[in-house]
């Protein structure tokens, strides 16, 4: 199998702009995107796409290269993995060598993950308890397709059979965490598929119809190669063009609220798995928005929950708000027994922090609510927001606005020791090797008279030199394709994951002034054989052949008057 082909041919069909943005949120700047890096924790972007040249590069970690290598990263994949998603995206037939030393278990799960959906989704259609449950949910045709609803029946072993019938390899059915013992993982529950950010299914959660039952209202997949509960957030698959347009998130406990709001039209709602938020599951959030409403059920277990939340999202810089519902009511009740304007009206008077905080009833007194509320704005990333909460907590609470700055000031020195890393992004001055291959990564035409101006041998810097040697073979094999379709993205392909990432972050840090090329261009050759000599006669000057020695300053003046007019 030719990858090279068809990675080429991948990247003529799916343009990375938008390809990253199905992950992370770009906002355009000159001719590049850019965003908060989604590998590297910062507070200002520094991670940037390029789409006249298709690849990205990060100046805070250094990560850098194409559509591969960002899915590769990002989804934690293997190069073929990763190359057989991008394949299926772009509508291209490809089929893995068996021989070949990737891992693939990885597509075999997803595919398990497929055919259970399907097995589950029939069984829902034959099943009229469990149409009759969600019915009563209120929950309708159009939203059980959209989030690909099904049922698993009472059966031991209803999934198990079904997917041995279809000679699917018992070892991965073993290792999907549909099974345990053999038996079905979920029995008699409605079966919500789990997506990840590219929209394949990697777990269940499953809703328990039996209403007198001990056994636990949900539960999902265990942990498997291609899911881990505490990464993922329910819904945002289906949310995130959404929250994107609505500038901000709403947050709700459980399935079938997300479901339900988005049936109500209030799309931008997620779930995290339990009530737990992860700094994870924030991070893949924060890549479509940095404001939530919290709609949690309004019961003690679910005030606690977003006292908890709370540090945790003030700790990654997000703005909240809480929405409070009244008791005993969860956002699918509202839903179903008011409808949408009285659920809209919710949102729309969603309190502050603060006014959450201080009006929530509780054995607290006021002293103690303040304190605590400060202690969550101390972990508080963005000073703007922090700055007005403070301000409110003051008004609010009637405490002098020093006094809490006082207290804040006492905590933040206790966190002190948390380090503020940030990386300080690079230098963009390049040296001499380094613009000559910045110069012929954007004019091709001046590829081969470079080639044959420099002795690659003498490049210092290996990666360059590399570099230089990949596109003097591309040069040799075919000149016609080095002098008018030369294309850094084609070119990319044949280079490897570290040569990727530097030629990346060349292309995106450095912007080569036009007007300037061929003087640039003499000039760095020029120094770069002064440089070379100077280092052989530093060499020589020890030993005592003078006449080796003459030669080499004559060498050195020829080149100085050399203007090389060749190129
Ligand atoms: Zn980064």
């Amino acid at each position: 199998m030719d990858y090279q082909k068809l990675l080429e041919e991948i990247k003529s069909k799916i343009d990375i702009v938008d390809f990253i943005s199905e992950y992370i949120n770009l906002s355009k700047t000159g001719q590049n995107y850019r965003a908060l890096c989604p590998f590297h924790p910062e507070k200002t972007p520094s991670f940037f796409v390029s789409p006249s040249k298709q690849i990205f590069h990060c100046f805070g970690c250094g990560k850098g290269g194409d559509v591969l290598s960002f899915l590769m990263e990002y989804e934690k994949l293997s190069f073929i993995e990763a190359l057989s998603i991008l394949a299926t995206k772009a509508g291209i037939e490809f089929q893995i060598n068996k021989s070949s030393t990737y891992s693939i278990s990885k597509d075999k799960l997803y595919r398990i993950y497929e055919i259970a959906t399907e097995i589950y989704s029939k069984k829902l259609s034959e099943s009229q308890i469990a149409q009759k449950y969600l019915t009563e949910r209120g929950i309708n045709q159009e939203s059980i397709e959209i989030f690909k609803i099904g049922y698993a029946p009472e059966e031991k072993d209803f999934l198990y059979q079904q997917l041995k019938k279809l000679g699917l390899d018992e070892k991965i059915i073993k290792t999907s965490g549909l099974l345990s013992n053999f038996m079905d993982f979920f029995r008699n529950r409605i079966i919500i598929p789990i997506h990840d950010l590219t929209g394949r299914i990697v777990a269940f959660g499953g809703r328990l119809i039996e209403q007198e039952s001990t056994l636990p209202k949900y539960i999902n997949s265990t942990d498997t190669p291609i899911f881990k509960k505490g990464n993922s957030i329910f819904g945002l698959w289906q949310a995130k063009p959404y929250i994107r347009q609505k500038g901000y998130a709403i947050l709700m406990e459980g399935y079938i609220d997300v479901i339900l709001s988005h049936q109500y039209g209030f799309k931008n709602s997620v779930a995290p798995l339990g009530t737990a938020l992860t700094q994870e599951q924030l991070n893949k959030l924060k890549n479509f928005t940095n404001k939530v409403v919290i709609v949690f059920d309004s019961d003690e277990a679910g005030i606690q929950a977003t006292e908890k939340i709370l540090q945790t999202l003030f700790h990654k810089g997000f703005i909240v708000k809480i929405a409070r519902l009244p008791d005993r009511q969860d956002p699918a009740s509202i839903l179903q027994r008011y409808g949408e304007k009285t659920f809209k009206n919710f949102i729309a008077k969603a309190l502050s922090p603060v006014d959450f905080i201080l009006e929530t009833k509780s054995k607290k007194t006021l002293n103690e609510k303040v304190y605590e509320l400060l202690h969550k704005i101390a972990y508080m990333n963005n000073l703007i927001y922090r700055e007005e909460l403070i301000k409110e907590l003051s008004e609010k609470s009637t405490i002098n606005e020093l006094t809490l700055r006082e207290e804040l000031k006492k905590f933040l020195s206790s966190l002190k020791k948390e380090r503020t890393s940030e990386n300080k992004s690079d230098t963009n001055v390049l040296n001499e090797e380094e613009t000559l291959l910045r110069i012929a990564l954007s004019f091709p035409d001046k590829i081969q008279p470079l080639l044959s101006k420099i002795e690659l041998e003498t490049i210092e810097n290996q990666i360059v030199k590399q570099i230089f040697y990949k596109m003097k073979n591309i040069a040799d094999t075919d000149k016609k394709e080095v002098k008018n379709d030369f294309r850094v993205d084609k070119f990319l392909n044949t280079l490897t994951e570290e040569e990727k990432r530097f030629v990346s972050k060349l292309i995106i840090s450095a912007e080569i002034d036009e007007d300037y090329i061929m003087e640039n261009l003499k000039d760095c050759i020029k120094r770069l054989k002064i440089k070379f000599i100077d280092k052989k006669i530093k060499e020589l000057s020890k030993s005592a052949d003078k006449n080796l020695l003459q030669n080499l300053i004559r060498q050195k003046k020829e080149i100085l008057r050399n203007s090389y007019e060749g190129l």
